[in-house]
């Protein structure tokens, strides 16, 4: 096996056209599991760790360009006030040491429908930055999941940074697992308000080939919600409900698609109260409580 080391995101490029089989390794702690356990063996590996520049984050215009690079725990010191969503799913991914090494980018690159990362992405409208040496592609994140564990990405392409915008309301994520740490989620749920656009945005883990949004129920507050009110109980049931139908899950040792579905619908209608008591504030006596079953 052939180690890549680049220095620069260029010779990286290089490094992917020249060799399009080359696994990319950023944080590696979801690629030395793999090689670890003999899951595959490449010819090439292309070690990330080193390109200047993929661990940085800044602002550009409205939006924070984040570089493939940084870390989990980083995302949680440096950006929790301004991604609260992707910083609550953060603080979920495995342990200390998994969250000082492990990367969203990395995240973005294994797509697994159980990535922790994602459904924030999702929520929030992130976009993917993905360049090659013909060029620079900015990909939706509703766009960029294409299969279990596949993605939009060319062979010759690199993740190179993901934008989103600080959040413009209160962002909550909440994921169900078989313990409380170090667990692959059982399933997951973002929500974003979007008080500005009238406009709520879901994401949803573990619950599908992909991780995916929950388009009808999307849609559904976008016309039901009064911004101006309390939380109408009968209205987070229901999206609790629709969230619940967007999933496409499947049994397996983790638990059922029965049992999926129904805890989809409860971290939905719990994370949209919760979201919606930040969103209204503490006075609001009439909002239901964070533990309505
Ligand atoms: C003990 C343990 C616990 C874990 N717990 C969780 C958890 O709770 N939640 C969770 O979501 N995940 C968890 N994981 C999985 C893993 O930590 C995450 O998926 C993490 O985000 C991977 O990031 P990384 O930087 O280590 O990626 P790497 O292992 O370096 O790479 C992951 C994948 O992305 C590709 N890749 C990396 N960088 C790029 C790039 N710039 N462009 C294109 N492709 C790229 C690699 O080729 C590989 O396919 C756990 C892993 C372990 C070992």
């Amino acid at each position: 096996m052939e180690f890549l080391q680049p220095t620069t995101w260029d010779e990286a490029l290089a490094a992917k056209a020249e060799h399009p089989e080359a696994v990319p390794i950023q944080g590696g702690t979801d690629v030395m599991v793999e090689l670890n356990f003999d899951v595959r063996r490449p010819e090439h590996l292309l070690d990330l760790g080193r390109v200047a520049g993929l661990d940085r984050w800044e602002r550009t215009g409205d939006r924070l360009r984040i570089g493939a690079g940084v870390t989990y725990a980083r995302i949680i010191g440096e950006l929790g006030d301004r991604l609260p969503g992707l910083a609550q799913a953060a603080r979920t991914v495995g342990s200390p040491q998994i969250r000082n090494r492990g990367t969203v980018g990395g995240n973005l690159g294994a797509a697994s429908p159980a990535g922790d990362g994602h459904p924030p992405l999702l929520a929030a409208d992130a976009v993917v930055e993905v360049e090659s040496r013909r060029g620079i592609r900015m990909i939706a994140a509703t766009d960029f999941y294409q299969g279990v564990k596949r993605s939009a990405l060319e062979p010759d392409e690199l993740i190179r940074a993901f934008w989103l915008a600080p959040a413009t309301g209160p962002q909550y994520f909440s994921k169900i697992g078989t313990r409380n740490a170090m667990v692959i989620a059982v399933c997951s749920f973002a929500v974003a308000l979007h008080p500005g656009e009238r406009r709520v945005g879901t994401g949803i883990g573990s619950a599908a080939p992909t991780p995916i949004r929950a388009a009808a129920a999307e849609d559904f507050l976008a016309r039901e919600l009064d911004w101006d009110a309390p939380l109408d109980e009968a209205v987070a049931r229901e999206f609790g409900a629709l969230v619940g139908a967007a999933a496409t899950p499947i049994d397996d040792v983790r638990g059922t698609a029965a049992y999926r579905r129904h805890a989809l619908a409860v971290m939905a209608r719990r994370t949209l109260t919760w979201a919606w008591r930040d969103h209204r504030g503490p006075g609001d006596a009439e909002n239901p409580g964070r533990g309505a079953a």
